[in-house]
């Protein structure tokens, strides 16, 4: 029989993930993995364990193997047809609160929706917003839909979010006049390694790359977003590490003013942005 404290101490996976894992089989909280470090588990608890922790070294991601990550303070579902939510994101769903901030009722779209992390969080956010989640894949606005139904609150699911499945904005309705349009669209260039490294090599292709020079969704959404934008809306997106400047340009080469970028914690201008004055 063995029991937490044993089996944290012999995994040859950093201790963080195992603690993690251990946690997630176990339903425990952290302070359990202290406070009942002797206890024996029983067997079945060990083996799913040691399978978790075989598959997180055989490189899976420990989003994927929870079923779970924390964004914008709340917890989403994550299976393999979504990305998974990363921290620098979060950022995104900031700047679609501060443009909506006074405004009553406004609506905000979010193209490529994934697990509904952004339109979820601003639906949260703002209880008289009204959002349009967009993706082109059924299975990821599956992933979106459940999140809705178990972060908002009953009263609010069933109104608060409209979902899609369009490729960009192709199924939308044009006399939709949105506040702010969002997206964080696949930019990772069809060539760039890392692809190939992490937990990248888990998630959903088409929501990484667009399979050309890592632009192509950008210049398709600032082509479509004009169309979609109510007077002085605003279109905010994020990016790669080194796409800001090009970005920029494509928004002011469309007409958009007050074109700007804002940095991420890392320091790295993550999200690009502006207004379509009236
Ligand atoms: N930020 C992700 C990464 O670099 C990419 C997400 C995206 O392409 N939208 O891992």
């Amino acid at each position: 029989m063995s029991n937490a404290g044993e089996l944290l101490r012999t995994s040859t996976l950093p201790q963080l993930e195992a603690r993690v894992l251990l946690m997630h089989v176990l339903g425990w909280r952290r302070t359990e993995l202290i406070t009942r470090d002797h206890e024996a588990l029983p067997s079945d608890a060990i083996a799913s364990f040691e399978a978790l922790a075989a598959r997180r070294l055989a490189g899976e991601p420990i989003a994927q193997l929870t079923g779970k990550r924390e964004f914008f303070g709340l917890d989403f579902e994550v299976t393999p047809d979504v990305l998974i939510p990363r921290p620098e994101t979060e950022l995104l769903v900031e700047l679609a609160l501060a443009a909506i901030a006074r405004t009553p009722g406004a609506r905000v779209l979010d193209l490529g929706t994934g697990t509904g992390a952004i339109a979820v969080s601003i639906a949260h956010a703002r209880d008289d917003a009204r959002v349009w989640a967009v993706d082109r894949s059924s299975a990821a606005l599956e992933v979106a839909r459940s999140n809705a139904a178990n972060i908002l609150e009953a009263s609010r699911a069933g109104g608060a979010l409209t979902f899609v499945e369009s490729d960009w904005t192709a199924k939308l309705d044009a006399s939709l006049a949105f506040e702010a349009i969002v997206s964080n669209p696949p930019y990772i260039a069809s060539d760039d390694p890392h692809l190939e490294q992490g937990d990248l090599r888990f998630e959903p292709r088409g929501a990484l790359t667009d399979d050309a020079d890592g632009l192509s969704a950008i210049r398709a959404i600032i082509e479509r977003a004009p169309r979609l934008l109510a007077p002085n809306g605003v279109l905010w997106l994020e990016h790669g590490y080194d796409q800001a400047q090009a970005v920029r340009a494509l928004l002011t080469a469309r007409g958009f003013a007050e074109v700007r970028s804002m940095h991420d914690l890392a320091g790295i201008e993550r999200c690009s942005g502006g207004m379509l004055a009236a």
